[in-house]
């Protein structure tokens, strides 16, 4: 597995694997572009060809090719390693087992899964077939997507794809484990197992990798055709049950293939069916995923969390197409998406791909023009309201007010108070008041209880590593004369890692070479190395030794007033606990150690102010 590693790593180049993903400048010696992992509009993002890896310093993430690859790919290391092995033209051996029987089950299923799709995308060209793929082509789509998206037809037969498999040296029971076969009641005469999908047009789903783990099968009636055999009506769409591959809460029908162009797009459009999402990305809105009949879930939308923050909503426009919107802005709230909504305004058409059909690349500008979820659902309520009715302010408000309670900005949240105070002829504070008081029909679902608990206030910036450790860090790694130079290296304001690093810097003897230093640490250590490294090749370029004895310092006090900062704050519980407690003693001295700490952060900030003050005269 190392040996791969560093084999992909001596044939691949960082900047180019990344390159590849999006847009790099060169800068100096190293190449910086906007992070895809965070929003920003001047570039954070750094690689370093010399050193063969990457750094946000906005966002703190940064690793080697590999590191990129999981991240921007949304995969575990094995993936990104195949995806890199491809790329590099390295054959992993690890994953080729030398026993073809002793592969594991999970491998044989997708196995059965990429046979079952060949299958299917063969039978087009059958007689039956035929009628099935011109009907596809009627419906709007292009052979060229049906090719690309591996639709297929499987034949009105109840064991064509089963003797087929089990041919191809698949057991019956890895044909029922796969979702592919169903076995046949007891009770029946007849012995074995039969096909679940008969005379339907396939839709393959694949995993984020994009290997093939289940299907969506849309009825198909041949002209003429006896078509259920068993008697028993026909669902017109079936899937896949859950496999040890295939769970349907946790796969998006054509995440695979979009992935990218989210990330690019920063948007996600999401619709419901299978052909929703095929005529969407024909229609050149490629950004586009559909929940695939089944309801969106909290899952779902954490995998794409990886990709973006940023949901466009396009369900069908009938009832249940509002309800399952209503229900995912409900959960995507939760997870702190940017909502929008596209609006199909045609009564002739109830889908995305009853659209495309029939206007489409007009489909592009709908999906840009899409509103604000809080003024979608404004709008309507505006639309349909009755100002003589007190039902329909009640209405007006039910629809609006879920969204106004959850905005953030005091100033937004004014906006639509106002808003519906003019809409309604009532004062501002009568909305306040019934905003508070109106029923939240979004409460039930930003509450699932398949997710966790909603993230706390603090935004995700805030975990980040201590980025004030690798600006220290980066400071001494410009001029490690500064450790021998100071009077005393406040270690004990670092973290462990940085101290450690730090002391082995000030005993280190002679000329200074980041690549030899480096080799000796590993793992997490290396990393912050490497970052830290990064940073003073990016930010210290320009810098007299003298301005980095002054940004050292500067960094040193920034530090302390922090620790001083948070004792303070734990001594002002000590002091209160001793105050209930009456101990006069503890009180004292707890007071004593407060205005010591307090006289200590004057003496630092007039130090600071008075050396801003001499610069700048100087
Ligand atoms: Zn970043």
């Amino acid at each position: 597995m190392t040996d791969n590693v560093s084999k992909i790593k001596d044939r691949l180049d960082v900047v180019e694997v990344i390159g590849s993903y999006m847009k790099l400048q060169k800068a100096g010696i190293n190449f910086k572009g906007r992070c895809p992992f965070h929003n920003e509009k001047t570039p954070s993002f750094f690689v370093t060809p010399e050193r063969q890896i990457w750094h946000c310093f906005g966002c703190a993430k940064g690793g080697d090719m590999f590191e990129f690859v999981k991240e921007i790919e949304g995969v575990e290391f094995p993936e990104a390693m195949k995806i890199l092995a491809a790329r590099a033209g390295v054959e992993l051996e690890a994953f080729r087992p030398a026993d073809p029987y002793v592969k594991d089950a999970k491998t044989r299923l997708f196995e059965i899964c990429e046979l079952s799709t060949k299958f299917f995308e063969k039978q087009f060209q059958s007689p039956t077939g035929k009628h099935a793929l011109k009907y596809m082509l009627d419906r709007g789509l292009t052979a060229e997507t049906i090719r690309e998206f591996r639709l297929g037809f499987a034949p009105n037969d109840w064991e064509s794809l089963s003797t087929y498999l089990k041919k191809c040296g698949y057991e019956e029971s890895e044909l029922v484990d796969s979702g592919m076969a169903i076995r046949r009641p007891a009770e029946k005469q007849r012995e074995g197992i039969y096909d679940r999908f008969r005379s339907r047009i396939m839709f393959p789903i694949s995993d984020i990798s994009g290997q093939v783990v289940g299907f969506t099968g849309r009825v198909f009636e041949v002209p003429g055709a006896q078509l259920d055999q068993s008697g028993q009506g026909m669902a017109k769409y079936v899937n896949s049950p859950q496999t040890l591959i295939y769970d349907k809460s946790r796969v998006l029908y054509g995440l695979s293939k979009a992935k990218l162009d989210i990330k690019k797009a920063d948007q996600c459009v999401l619709v419901e069916g299978n052909m929703d999402a095929l005529m969407s990305y024909q229609a050149g809105v490629r950004n586009v995923v559909a929940s695939s009949g089944t309801a969106l879930t909290p899952h779902h939308l954490r995998l794409l969390q990886r990709y973006t923050k940023n949901l466009g909503f396009c369900f069908d426009t009938d009832q249940a197409g509002a309800m399952a919107t209503k229900r995912g802005i409900g959960l995507a709230l939760a997870q702190q998406f940017n909502i929008r909504v596209v609006e199909i305004n045609d009564r002739e058409c109830k889908d995305p791909a009853d659209f495309v059909k029939k206007y489409g690349a007009i489909w592009t500008d709908v999906v840009a023009s899409a509103k604000p979820v809080i003024d979608y659902y404004f709008d309507k309520a505006r639309a349909s309201y009755n100002p003589t009715s007190a039902e329909s302010k009640k209405s007006v408000l039910a629809a609006v007010a879920p969204f106004v309670k959850r905005l953030v900005s005091s100033v937004e949240r004014s906006h639509w108070i106002a808003q519906l105070a003019a809409l309604l002829r009532v004062p501002e504070s009568a909305v306040t008041a019934d905003i508070q008081t109106v029923k939240d029909d979004l409460d039930a679902y930003t509450r699932e209880p398949d997710s966790p608990a909603p993230p706390a206030a603090v935004p995700a910036q805030e975990e980040k590593p201590d980025m004030m450790n690798e600006a220290v860090l980066s400071v001494v790694l410009k001029n490690p004369v500064l450790l021998k130079e100071q009077a005393e290296i406040p270690y004990e304001l670092l973290n462990i890692q940085t101290a450690a690093i730090m002391r082995k810097m000030a005993s280190h003897d002679g000329p200074f070479d980041f690549a030899k230093f480096v080799a000796d640490f590993s793992g997490p250590e290396a990393m912050h190395l490497e970052f830290a490294n990064l940073r003073s090749q990016e930010l210290w370029n320009e810098f007299t030794d003298d301005d980095l004895k002054a940004e050292f310092r500067n960094l040193v006090s920034m530090l302390r007033r922090k620790a001083i900062n948070a004792r303070m704050a734990s001594l002002q519980f000590d002091v209160k606990e001793a105050e209930a407690a009456v101990d006069k003693d503890r009180i004292t001295r707890l007071v004593t150690e407060f205005n010591n700490l307090a006289q200590q952060l004057n003496t630092i900030n007039k130090f600071q102010n008075g050396e801003e003050k001499t610069q700048k005269t100087g």
